[in-house]
């Protein structure tokens, strides 16, 4: 049997020097864009909602990151305090956002992201950030 070589630089967790390289890793997308599917869903009906939908559940390489528990954690922790900025600067709830301040809102998220997995960052507890299980996304 040929002899696989594989690096722990290539696999788990992609942030600079994770120490959780062999632990349980998230495709995260960095656009967060569950946020408005979660939210809109049985809401919005249109071509553009169906378009965000299609393209979260293909979990394309350039939407997402492979990134340990802990990382998880940590990027949805910042990203808390993003989506609050921008409900305050717009004065309405997320529900009543238009698709222009939604895209707006994901790609702060998105940029946000790119900027952090550069970094080296110690990660956060999953159990402070993530309090309830998050629902799946509806396909239908
Ligand atoms: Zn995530
Ligand atoms: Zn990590």
């Amino acid at each position: 049997m040929a002899k696989i070589k594989i690096s722990t630089k290539d696999i788990g967790c992609i942030k600079p020097r994770c120490r959780r390289k062999l632990k349980r890793t998230h495709r995260h997308h960095k656009g967060h864009e569950k946020l408005f599917i979660n939210i809109w869903a049985g809401v919005k009906r249109g071509k553009t909602y169906k378009e965000l939908v299609d393209r979260y559940l293909q979990f394309r390489p350039e939407d997402v990151c492979i990134i340990c528990d802990q990382h998880h954690a940590e990027i949805h922790h910042i990203y808390r305090d993003i989506i609050f900025e921008h409900q305050t600067k717009e004065k309405i709830p997320l529900m009543a956002f238009s698709w222009k301040q939604a895209h707006t809102l994901m790609g702060d998220l998105r940029a946000e992201c790119a900027a952090w997995l550069r970094e080296d960052t110690p990660g956060m507890s999953p159990k402070a950030v993530f309090t309830k299980k998050s629902k799946p996304v509806k396909t239908d």
